[in-house]
């Protein structure tokens, strides 16, 4: 004791202000890191000081006051130091020169993505006062949040500007205290956080009533010298016989907050005299034990009252409280309750979730930042578990604590989009507009390039990189998560494969016609498309390319009498038709079921190396699509009947392919084509071809063991002369 009240005065330690030594005087500090964390935080201090520099609050006082006393209240909470130089930088980012990077190299990662999440919460403005909206806005203040100390700093700055709330014109007080009841309350509640609710709770009825405020006020006055008295002469008793039984403890009598006595004498009907429990006692022991002793005391010298006993400390409440609560009369018949609680109870009854982050030198520093996270929401979950009483605050919790289906992303400009998890930047731009999505081709995540089937996370800062050039891929529909996202992309691909048919029949048309001298009939066509028997051209075209109808059919309609001759124009060729072989099953691999039916779907014939999902059909097990595959159903409803599926080929085997090709009728196109596969070695399991109007179309299944083997045939079969038009079917 003496030598840490002259460590106080040494000469050293008064060059700082007594402000900074009242913030080091709360931090229980050993000796050997007193002068790291002092270094430490006065330079967060410092910074803060010098960054508001010339700021001042709508109280005139310097804009730094706010954020010493955010410290200072994070001090007397006992946070640890990197939570309490946050406090002090809490405001620098939104209302300063200093930046991002200046925090990080001056104060380290830590600091800085505490600060980050105090200044992205202050962001986000609770409008409705709808419950369910209170709900979800608690709920996003936690996930977007990430770590609980965030929640912790802004508890402090709620408190402090609360506390300073008088300065503000009245409608905005209004909105904050609003505000401050409807979310930051119950959220103080929930967190266990007792002292802070009580605290925001008589500063909201203030704001909110302040009539029956000031009355409340006067009466607790007026009776206080009377209840001091009586307070004095029910402890005496007790504090001898705690001593007779040398167990160590505090007694103090204690008001109650205003905003429960005004509850209950509007719950009960009652005036201010008829509240019998405003009498409160506490006595805080040393060890838990001591609280049953203690009991026994009280007990033994006054009356309980049986139905108002409830041990806390075996069963605590769900948000952490322990405490013992007996109701007894004391003399002249008054009522009085007493709760007993150890010193460490009574700091989480004040601080709840934020005792758990009490600064202890000896375990704290070993603990990673996951690992607080993690033990976190374990300590959350285990107290909820630990709550038999009120099972629907255990649900509540449960609803805010587990809530991981969702999650809360920020665009550049700090607006929040909500995203199921498991978004990806994909989901992300599509949320934003479709174009944006339709465009995309990159994103940064807090700054940093990322793919775009990243998985983003809560509280994510996303900017998406956008491209006129970029068009979406099948392989989107693997990752994306939102239906939104999906049913763009989709209806994007159709419409590509739309202009795909239509290019193709455009390019067939011109090429026949031009072969069979018929260009005329190509104008006539354009002048007058509803003789085809489609309306547009375009249609017409698409249906070629389509194969629904062939140039034949088209020029018949146009010069019926300048028909080609059917024999010069039609011949076929079968090699080994309909000989297909599968093996079902083999190859693939799904997640975790191995017992599962898999097999390879048939209308697009995916091999090894394919970009491939896996489809639950019921009854037959699982079929597996290339991505590509234009047979995936489109209805979003059946998003969760695509399944992940791997290659797994351990044996080497051949896959049948088989390949559209469009040429034009050239005598040696079929040698070529016949010479070029089998100089890569590759059987030809089946080949069909029908040549129509100069127009050949061949079908052709070749023996590939995997995706780049069929790619070298595709290489070898585009540089064929006459080539038109290559696909896999
Ligand atoms: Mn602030």
């Amino acid at each position: 004791m003496v030598v840490d009240t002259l460590k106080q005065i040494l000469p050293h330690r008064s060059r700082f202000p007594a402000k900074f030594r009242a913030i080091m005087a709360n931090m229980n500090l050993k000796e050997e890191s007193r002068e790291d964390v002092e270094q430490f935080l006065w330079r967060a201090y410092r910074a803060a000081e010098q960054a508001h520099d010339g700021q001042l609050r709508k109280s005139g006082e310097p804009y730094f006051e706010h954020c010493y006393q955010t410290a200072l209240l994070l001090s007397e909470w006992h946070m640890d130091p990197v939570t309490i130089a946050a406090g002090f930088l809490h405001d620098v980012l939104e209302d300063t020169a200093l930046t991002a990077q200046d925090l990080k190299e001056q104060f380290g990662p830590e600091v800085y993505q505490l600060v980050d999440g105090v200044t992205k919460l202050s962001g986000i403005k609770f409008r409705s006062h709808a419950e369910r909206q209170a709900e979800n806005f608690m709920k996003m203040l936690l996930s977007v949040a990430r770590d609980i100390r965030v929640i912790i700093i802004k508890f402090a700055d709620r408190l402090h500007n609360m506390r300073t709330i008088k300065y503000l014109p009245l409608i905005k007080q209004r909105r904050i205290a609003i505000e401050t009841r409807d979310v930051y309350a119950p959220l103080a509640h929930r967190l266990g956080m007792a002292r802070v609710k009580w605290d925001l709770e008589d500063l909201i009825f203030k704001v909110i009533e302040p009539e029956a405020f000031g009355e409340l006020v006067k009466m607790v006055r007026d009776s206080r010298s009377e209840r001091k008295k009586y307070i004095a002469d029910f402890v005496r008793p007790i504090k001898k016989q705690l001593k007779e039984y040398h167990i160590q403890a505090t007694v103090v009598g204690r008001p109650k907050h205003y905003y429960s006595i005004f509850g209950k004498m509007q719950r009960r009907q009652v005036n201010f005299e008829e509240i019998y429990d405003l009498l409160a006692v506490r006595i805080i022991t040393e060890r838990v034990d001591d609280c049953y002793a203690g009991l026994g005391i009280v007990h033994q010298l006054y009356t309980p009252i049986q139905e108002r006993f409830n041990d806390f400390i075996a069963t605590p409440k769900m948000n952490g409280y322990q405490s013992l609560h007996t109701t007894v009369v004391g003399p002249r018949g008054k009522v009085v309750e007493v709760q007993l609680r150890t010193v460490e109870m009574d700091e989480t009854a004040e601080i709840g979730v934020a005792a758990h982050w009490r600064y202890k030198e000896s375990d704290q520093a070993k603990l990673t930042h996951m690992d607080r996270q993690i033990r976190w929401l374990r300590e959350l979950v285990e107290i909820a578990q630990n709550d038999k009483s009120t099972p629907e605050e255990f649900l509540e919790l449960l609803k805010i604590d587990l809530f991981k289906d969702e999650i809360f992303i920020f665009t550049p400009r700090g607006d929040l989009i909500q995203l199921p998890a498991g978004s990806s930047p994909v989901d992300m731009a599509f949320e934003i507009h479709s174009e944006v999505g339709l465009q995309c081709v990159g994103a940064r995540v807090n700054s940093k390039i990322v793919p775009l089937n990243s998985k983003l996370h809560n509280g994510d800062t996303v900017e998406i990189i956008t491209s006129e050039h970029q068009s979406p891929g099948y392989a989107w529909l693997k990752f994306v998560q939102t239906s939104k996202a999906k049913s763009h992309i989709r209806r994007f691909m159709r419409r590509a494969q739309l202009d795909e048919s239509i290019r193709l029949g455009e390019e067939i048309l011109q090429k026949i016609l031009r072969r069979l001298k018929m260009t005329a009939v190509h104008k006539a066509i354009r002048k007058n498309p509803g003789r085809s028997g489609y309306e547009t051209v375009e249609q017409l075209y698409a249906a070629l390319g389509r194969g629904d109808v062939t140039v034949r059919q088209v020029i018949v309609k146009f010069t019926p009498e300048q028909l080609p001759q059917e024999d010069a124009l039609e011949r076929k060729l079968s090699v080994a038709p309909g000989r297909r072989y599968r093996k079902s099953g083999q190859g693939v691999r799904v997640d975790g079921i191995s017992d599962l039916m898999i097999s390879l779907s048939k209308c697009c014939n995916p091999i090894p190396g394919d970009e491939i999902i896996g489809f639950v059909t019921r009854g037959r097990g699982i079929t597996v699509h290339r991505v590509a595959c234009s047979n995936l159903p489109i209805i979003d409803a059946n998003h969760d009947r695509f399944v992940e599926v791997e290659w797994d080929v351990s044996k080497r085997r051949d896959f049948v392919v088989p390949l559209k090709i469009v040429a034009e009728d050239r005598k040696h196109f079929l040698k070529d084509l016949t010479e070029s596969t089998s100089k890569l070695n590759t059987n030809i399991a089946s080949v069909d071809m029908v040549v129509e109007d100069g127009i050949m179309t061949l079908h052709m299944s070749v023996e590939v063991d995997d995706i780049r083997k069929l790619e070298r045939i595709q290489n070898r079969v585009r540089m064929i002369p006459g080539l038109i038009y290559m696909e896999r079917i």
